[in-house]
């Protein structure tokens, strides 16, 4: 579960790690009647998912309450990287004399987490990356320490920083540590960690990703899930423990299976003809004849999804149950509505006559490439 910036600086803000004074708003009047409670000059933020936003434009300064109007409703809206900015954090504008980066993220070959610190952080942390890698640490955790103060020490030796920056920055790090844990995070990354005019350690940045298993464990960040203006199909998958994902609004096919590599292969092949794939749904576990039913309805929830490609793979999954979901689903009545289905376990032999008593509207096929060539063939002619 990643967090939107402000969501996740709320949590900084919890653990003790400085951040601006701001607020969230959603339109015009919003900021309007929140403004007042912030000092200007302000930073105007796109909440969007993805980095980079300040190159995209989705980052914007403001002198005043005029201006910071103007500017929002610029932002309010647009697009960045396949995103809609649907809220904006203000806040106020800090003046910065440096740019660190500071994150922690879960290493899942070493098994611990790991500590990364540039001292050149900023918009161009990436580049520094590639073409300047000394000027990046990876320092690994072992768990059953924590973080001790060598960290620290380690980081500000090797770039030679200042040391009267360091309790200010070994007491952070130990903060972030205290939250990456506690949220049962993947990652937390603060880019820039900045310093002000003043000499103080202040983020101005946050990326955070939870570890969705763990959501039970921390209701508020369940709470800040449910209030996202996602796609409702996201959110009826999740209550079955699907993941749905949308993926090109031109096409007209979906496709259903139990794990996210079949799942790619099956988009694969199907791009491979010159079709496009209109969402895509991972069953996870547990394939009954209930849960296929009530996937294959969320699927065909989207009244513009006509065909759906199911491939299920599976030594205890039960064939019959399968084909007997899709029947289920189709009592319901989807007209005009093609199902091709792929089906590999236990009872496949029972399965035929199931499908068999469906009639035309579901296919069946021995193999995923064998389903994919009958899904083009038919859309061919229709
Ligand atoms: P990102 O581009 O999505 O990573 O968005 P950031 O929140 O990191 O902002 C991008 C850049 O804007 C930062 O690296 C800073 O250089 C600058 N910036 C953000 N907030 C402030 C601020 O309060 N004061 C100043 N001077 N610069 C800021
Ligand atoms: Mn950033």
């Amino acid at each position: 579960m990643k967090l939107l910036e402000y969501k996740g600086k709320e949590l900084l803000g919890k653990y003790g790690i400085p951040v601006q004074n701001g607020i969230v708003a959603g339109s015009p009047e919003e900021i309007t009647s929140k403004i007042n409670k912030l000092t200007p000059p302000y930073v105007l933020k796109a909440q969007v998912m993805t980095g980079g936003r300040g190159k995209a434009g989705g980052i914007k300064f403001a002198a005043g309450i005029d201006q910071a109007e103007k500017l929002s409703g610029e932002i309010l809206g647009m697009t960045i990287k396949d995103s809609v900015v649907k809220k904006l954090l203000i806040t106020e504008k800090v003046d910065i004399k440096d740019e660190w980066y500071l994150s922690i993220m879960l290493d899942r070959v070493i098994k611990s987490p790991m500590v990364i610190f540039s001292p050149l952080g900023g918009v161009d942390i990436e580049e520094t990356a590639k073409n300047d890698p000394k000027k990046l640490v990876k320092i690994t955790v072992d768990p059953f320490l924590g973080i001790k103060g060598y960290t620290a020490r380690y980081i500000f030796s090797k770039f030679g920083l200042d040391k009267k920056y360091f309790e200010d920055f070994a007491l952070l790090l130990s903060n972030l540590y205290k939250l990456f844990t506690e949220y049962d995070s993947t990652l937390v990354e603060i880019n820039p960690l900045a310093i002000t005019k003043e000499d103080k350690l202040i983020a101005l940045d946050c990326k955070a990703d939870i570890d969705n298993s763990s959501l039970f464990r921390h209701p508020d960040i369940y709470e800040f899930r449910e209030g996202l203006d996602e796609d409702v199909l996201i959110k009826d998958a999740r209550k079955y423990n699907f993941l749905y994902i949308p993926l090109k609004d031109s096409s007209d096919i979906a496709v259903m299976s139990n794990g996210s590599g079949m799942l790619m292969s099956c988009i694969d092949l199907i791009t491979k003809t010159g079709a496009e794939v209109r969402a895509a749904l991972d069953l996870g576990g547990g394939a009954t004849r209930e849960r296929i039913a009530e996937a294959i309805k969320i699927i065909f929830k989207d009244k513009i999804t006509k065909y759906l490609f199911i491939s299920i793979f599976g030594g205890i999954t039960r064939c019959d149950e399968v084909a007997g979901g899709v029947k289920l689903a189709l009592e319901e009545g989807l007209e005009n509505r093609k199902i091709i289905i792929r089906l590999e376990g236990t009872n496949k032999k029972q399965v035929l006559d199931i499908l068999d008593s469906i009639g035309d509207s579901v296919i069946f096929a021995e193999g995923i490439t064998e389903g994919v060539e009958k899904l083009a063939s038919i859309r061919s002619t229709r």
